[in-house]
């Protein structure tokens, strides 16, 4: 159920079996492992630990991992995006009568997706929200306020790698469930930022719609060769020793 890259290991399931894969967990942080998530990872050892930890589940996000999970010669069968899946666990929330808390993004953003999400699912419990502008190393009153509304599931979207930061360092302390860094979701729901096309999803083109709606984030892009370059070299070092 799992494609080794580098020192992860990438979920390789289906949607389906994702959400029963999860529901296992008393506790899990769910990361959406696109290169420039796992590259950070490779550069930072608090966060390494926290990606490779056992109550953490890596979804195969972004056509560079798919990619590398064929060059690794375990291929990858579907993408999984994080909004989908923050979206499907919205829905068992809602279903279930479980609480959320959104932590992340402008307070007018924010705003605007709790309003949306209430709409979308009445029933849904928000049980508190957070603006994702503060000090990741004084937040204390956000974490109480998160432990005393005790949502079933966190989601921060403060973009990478702030938001898994954030995740790292205090979910050993917070009460919830389910974990999970969602980038830009936020503005989804709030209706500022626009998925790709689906033509664009299938062909693994998400990536460059953004880039075209928002130039600055091409710089982003280089974590893709540079992640690609990692996994090929540990390749052709490990074909070695095979
Ligand atoms: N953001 C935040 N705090 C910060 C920096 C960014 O809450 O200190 C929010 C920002 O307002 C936006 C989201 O993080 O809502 C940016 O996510 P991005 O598009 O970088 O994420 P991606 O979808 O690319 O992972």
């Amino acid at each position: 159920m799992f494609t080794r890259l580098l020192k992860y290991n990438v979920f390789n399931g289906s949607k389906s079996d994702l959400m029963n894969y999860i529901d296992k967990f008393s506790k899990v942080n769910i990361v959406s492992g696109n290169p420039e998530v796992l590259y950070n990872g490779l550069k930072d050892d608090a966060l390494l630990k926290n990606f490779t930890n056992a109550n953490t589940v890596i979804i195969p996000d972004g056509i560079g991992t798919l990619l590398a999970s064929k060059i690794v010669g375990v291929p990858i069968r579907q993408r999984i995006t994080g909004i989908e899946v923050m979206e499907n666990i919205i829905k068992k929330c809602e279903e279930e009568g479980k609480a959320i808390y959104l932590l992340g993004a402008k307070q007018n953003v924010l705003d605007v997706c709790v309003t949306n999400l209430k709409k979308r699912y009445p029933p849904l419990n928000i049980s508190g929200s957070h603006n994702g502008y503060f000090d990741l190393d004084d937040c204390e009153s956000i974490l109480t306020d998160i432990k005393s509304s005790a949502p079933y599931a966190l989601f921060v979207a403060m973009g990478t790698p702030k938001q898994d930061i954030f995740i790292s360092q205090n979910m050993n302390e917070l009460p919830c469930s389910i974990y999970m860094g969602v980038g830009g979701s936020f503005d989804v729901f709030a209706g500022k930022v626009k998925r790709a096309p689906k033509w664009m999803i299938a062909l693994g083109l998400e990536w460059l719609y953004r880039v075209i709606k928002e130039p600055s984030r091409i710089k982003r892009l280089i974590s893709i060769p540079k992640f690609l370059l990692k996994v090929i070299a540990f390749n052709k070092k490990k074909s070695k020793f095979d």
